[in-house]
């Protein structure tokens, strides 16, 4: 097993794998560092900092939001745009209750809560398997159910008629909108429909960073088929998603496959599986990819008097076809891609940390370098700047020495530094330089765009 740090291995060993106390905490010291950049460079802060902050909510700084809207973009691309049986919604947050009864969740969105009666610490009872891990006390209480929902109140009326809630996943607007979507896209099975958007759950212990937070953001596919072929679908999509994680950079290694056990199941499930991710801590889910069956049309068809059906051409019968979903969320996504390309190595000499992010992903795709502020060569740089922002998401940085700028680019994941040195000034080229293998080659401002696109589109070169 490559040792943590060491040239191209993975980002830290196998927590759980081994046992070995060393490795252990050298898996928890990564955790550290990528929480501590997170802060420093300006991706993640906790929320309300300066009051304290607010217990498992954070806010996504210029770094983090450009990231994380690389995510939700990557994931738009692939499951919207380059698709023609997908089309995307944007469903409202605040929903009324009679949505929530009909799909169940009033009645089952509930985690099963213990107390631990000696530190008075609360628990998801699944989670801890009878021990308390903050005292190690067995003396727990017995698990009642919590609900998960945020409640609130619609209107200036605080009564039972304006009670509405925080939608806990983005999947109920697409089955309420069901009937509007194939009536305007005239889309017929097997067909789907997307939504990415914020997702509110009151997690009895959110933890781990981004991993488990109360207010969170979801990327869900809807994925309609006849029920006969259900099966096929899901593995279809299992497939297509452990491929979307592999194509943005993930080794294979720290991804796998969990399927859920039948008590483990949510009440709208005929079946579930976990793409797991090897978190610092262990494994634990990235995403889920779930049978919904047609539960939540039947549901909804029964609740709201309308007809939530499809007409089959071959049979010349109407059915209501199964669900196939795909729900993976964005914050926890960022949080999976950002530990998988967390690295410390040397570049003549010298220790760096460097982000080996995708360059879709990263948040800063080029940053223009002038060699020193003397104006004609910031004329320049900027010139060069405004050719690339329509392009790439550019940074603009004069301080301090190059080698410096160039660390502080790696320390974040810019792929390319295009450097502007007083040999511009005459030879009309720039200099560009590899985040990864740090090898510079001179380019004419001319052919820059086309350089910077030949390495965009081959993206396994500039990871070697
Ligand atoms: P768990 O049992 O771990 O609470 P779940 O199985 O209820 O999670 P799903 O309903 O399958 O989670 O949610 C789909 C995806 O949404 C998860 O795979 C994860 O990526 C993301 N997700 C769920 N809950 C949270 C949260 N509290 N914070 C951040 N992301 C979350």
């Amino acid at each position: 097993m490559p040792r943590f740090g060491e040239g191209r291995g993975l980002p830290y060993p196998a927590p759980m794998s081994s046992g070995t106390p060393g490795e252990t905490s050298a898996a928890d010291a990564v955790m550290d560092k990528v929480v501590n950049l997170c802060k420093r460079r300006g991706f993640i802060f906790p929320s309300a900092e300066i009051y304290g902050g607010f217990r498992s909510t954070y806010d996504y700084g210029p770094l983090g939001a450009a990231m994380l809207r690389n995510v939700k973009e990557a994931w738009w691309r692939s499951m919207v745009r380059l698709r023609d049986d997908v089309v995307g919604i944007d469903a409202a947050i605040l929903s009324p209750a009679a949505v929530w009864e009909a799909s169940g969740h009033l009645e089952s969105f509930t985690d099963p809560l213990v107390d631990c009666r000696s530190c008075h610490e609360r628990w998801r009872a699944d989670q801890i398997e009878g021990t308390c891990p903050r005292c190690g006390s067995t003396d727990l209480t017995e698990a009642r159910a919590f609900h998960l929902m945020f409640k609130t109140h619609a209107g200036p009326v605080e009564d039972e008629a304006t009670v509405a809630y925080l939608r806990p996943e983005t999947a109920q607007g697409m089955f309420t909108n069901f009937a509007n979507v194939l009536t305007t896209t005239r889309k017929r099975p097997p067909f789907g429909i997307a939504q990415v958007g914020k997702a509110f759950r009151n997690e009895i212990t959110p933890q781990n960073f981004v991993f488990r937070t109360r207010e969170f953001e979801l990327m869900e596919l809807e994925y309609f088929v006849p029920p006969a072929d259900a099966e096929r679908w899901f593995d279809y999509w299992v497939h297509e998603r452990l491929g979307w994680f592999t194509d943005l950079g993930i080794p294979g290694e720290l991804l796998r496959v969990r399927e859920h056990e039948a008590d483990e199941l949510s009440h709208y499930s005929k079946r579930t599986v976990d793409i797991e991710f090897r978190f610092p801590w262990g494994w634990g889910e990235l995403e889920g990819v779930a049978n919904r069956g047609d539960y939540d049309l039947t549901a909804h068809a029964r609740a709201s008097g309308q007809r939530l059906e499809v007409f089959d051409p071959a049979t010349g019968e109407r059915y209501v076809p199964y669900v196939i979903e795909p729900a993976l969320g964005a914050t926890r996504a960022m949080m999976a891609f950002l530990l998988a390309a967390y690295q410390e190595d040397e570049v003549a000499g010298e220790a760096r940390t460097v982000l080996r992010l995708d360059w879709r992903l990263a948040p800063v795709q080029v940053a223009v370098l002038p060699l020193s502020r003397k104006p004609e060569l910031e004329g320049l740089a900027r010139q060069v700047l405004s050719m690339l922002q329509p392009s790439y998401q550019c940074d603009y940085d004069v301080t301090q020495s190059i080698g410096r700028r160039y660390r502080r680019q790696d320390e974040v994941g810019t792929p390319w530094c295009v450097t502007i040195d007083f040999d511009t000034l005459d030879d009309q080229a720039v200099t560009v330089r590899d985040r990864d293998s740090t090898a510079q080659v001179r380019v004419p401002i001319a052919e820059l765009l086309e350089e910077l696109a030949g390495r965009a589109r081959r993206p396994e070169l500039n990871r070697s």
